[in-house]
């Protein structure tokens, strides 16, 4: 058995489904693209998607030549909700996103059923969700299509990487036909990947990680590494000429390995998450609800700053690692947000998280370092 189809089946016990259902890809991002495009979505239809999300989701809604409409998320779940999604369906909307942001869902099987009764595709964005589950279910087993990234900040690392899971057997074949044109990554391509792998792994630790974050960004910027985006991808909405590209052995193999440590990682993330949870209540702060958190896998853990960009000075001389998810309602992107079909004083809520949030590192063995940098910065908590 080669390494990818060792990786599928490897994948398919985690999502509880048949590793027939599950395809590679180089991200994501490309996931997302291909399922949109085997729900045959073009030119005309309208994808519903939340107003606080990585820009490279409406990007592969563009790059089929559809329609990305926006809807705000609530303060506390961070995702949309069935109401808000229903005041903007029309007779042109083909699929509905739902995101499971941090790791948080709600409303999944209400806008699941809404979606089937509709005749309207829906896709789980589970990029920060993969190994939680909601309602006993692991994360996107609701959805016709659901999709997930290894990218090294994501649930597990393979550098980067993305997976597609098909639900709906019926779009199998139409799957199986958009796959035919990927394209597949060269040496190069693969051997950059290896050596982001292993920064990764040896190389961040609490001392360089926020050296290396401005290195890393610095050197995709010019196009020297691969970086989580393109220049081209936060700048336009047309694709680069090599995004519908597959994933390759090295992800498989990595993938293989990181998975067999994933429900370590997700214990020691739950843990962690806890005890954040427990501080900043007890302070009367912004908190995951406890409601919210029950099956909640904690990728990281949202928090609300009263200055966004003083907090992540305090944070870099105390050498914390602090995650800054999402700087917009359409991250990284910080300008010209109509070039993406989105009018920021529609969605109150995604501007005001996108301007306060920061979120806490869950996989930390130290997490007693981060309540006590908390507590000595309590006033500048929200
Ligand atoms: C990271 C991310 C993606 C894209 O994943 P890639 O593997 O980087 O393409 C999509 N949606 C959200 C919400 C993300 O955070």
């Amino acid at each position: 058995m080669n390494k990818e189809e060792e990786y599928k089946i490897a994948l398919s016990q985690f999502l509880a489904c048949k590793s027939d259902q599950v395809f590679l890809y180089w991200k994501g991002r490309v996931a997302l693209y291909a399922a949109l495009k085997a729900m045959g979505i073009g030119k005309g239809d309208e994808v519903i998607l939340p107003a606080f999300t990585c820009v490279v989701v409406p990007n592969a809604i563009l790059y089929l030549g559809a329609t990305p409409v926006y809807v705000d998320v609530d303060r506390k779940s961070l995702n949309t909700n069935l109401e808000r999604i229903k005041s903007v369906v029309t007779e042109r909307t083909k699929c509905i996103l739902i995101q499971n942001t941090f790791g948080l869902s709600s409303e999944v099987d209400e806008i699941a059923a809404y979606g089937k009764e509709r005749g309207i595709f829906t896709i789980e964005d589970c990029t920060h969700g993969f190994g939680g589950t909601y309602h006993g279910k692991p994360n996107g087993s609701r959805s016709d299509c659901s999709f997930y990234s290894s990218q090294w900040n994501k649930p597990f690392s393979t550098g980067v990487g993305g997976i597609l899971l098909v639900n709906n057997r019926e779009l199998l074949n139409e799957i199986q036909n958009v796959n035919t044109s990927l394209l597949h990554p060269g040496l190069k391509s693969r051997f950059m990947l290896r050596i982001l792998i292993f920064l990764y792994k040896y190389l961040i630790t609490d001392r360089t990680y926020w050296f290396l974050v401005k290195f890393y960004r610095l050197l995709s910027k010019v196009g020297l590494v691969i970086g989580s985006s393109s220049n081209d991808e936060i700048t336009s909405t047309k694709m680069p000429a090599d995004f519908f590209m597959a994933g390759s052995e090295v992800q498989a193999k990595e993938g293989v390995k990181a998975l067999e440590k994933l429900n370590l990682l997700l214990d020691q993330r739950k843990r962690n998450a806890e005890m954040y949870t427990a501080f900043l209540k007890q302070h009367g702060k912004y908190h995951v609800d406890e409601a919210l958190n029950k099956d909640h896998s904690f990728l990281k853990y949202p928090f609300l700053v009263k200055d966004r960009e003083a907090f992540m000075l305090k944070a870099e001389k105390a050498s914390i690692r602090l995650g800054e998810w999402f700087v917009s309602p359409l991250h990284p992107v910080e300008t010209n947000f109509e070039a993406w079909g989105l009018i920021t004083a529609n969605f109150p809520n995604a501007v005001e998280l996108s301007a306060h949030m920061l979120n806490l590192p869950t996989e930390t063995k130290n997490p007693e370092k981060i309540i006590k940098f908390l507590m000595d910065n309590l006033e500048d908590l929200g």
